[in-house]
């Protein structure tokens, strides 16, 4: 930037030509990023509400644990969590599918979907659910789309 001496006798700073330049580029390299990640969320919601099941459930962001890349900071994160649930919910109406919305305190996470039993604790870096009443193993995040799936057939 150039520094410039005002009438006053104090200086400041000039943008040169070559930064707002480079401003505008970054301002249309993000906007083509937002447009990216935003076309490839419509490829999924629209081929979901394709399958056309009986409904759709979605719990919110704080309980879900889907902030998981760390490629991309939390904030657009949490917008694109927020704009794949916008278009969700408009495609399940579209396509007459209900659209449940879990109770944000719902623990599917851990709760094992085999017998109801809910763990204490479960951190994030444990990808493998493990029962300790009934010993059942399976995948973290299946055995959390089981209990959601339990979860929208109790109230659907
Ligand atoms: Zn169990």
């Amino acid at each position: 930037m150039n520094k410039i001496q005002t009438e006053g006798g104090e200086y400041r700073y000039r943008k040169t030509k070559n930064i707002i330049k480079l401003e505008l580029l970054v301002l249309k390299t993000l906007r083509r990023l937002k447009n990216i990640r935003h076309n490839y969320i419509h490829q999924i919601t629209t081929s979901l509400a394709r399958t056309k099941p009986e409904y759709v459930v979605m719990e919110s962001l704080n309980t879900c644990g889907m902030l998981k890349n760390r490629k991309l900071s939390k904030s657009i994160q949490e917008q694109l969590f927020h704009e794949f649930k916008r278009q969700m919910e408009y495609k399940c109406a579209w396509n007459n599918i209900k659209f449940i919305l879990a109770d944000r305190f719902y623990p599917s996470s851990k709760t094992c979907s085999k017998c109801g039993h809910i763990k204490d604790n479960l951190s994030l870096s444990e990808r493998i659910f493990i029962c300790d009443e009934c010993s059942y193993i399976i995948d973290r995040d299946l055995n959390a789309s089981i209990n959601l799936k339990n979860y929208g057939k109790s109230i659907a």
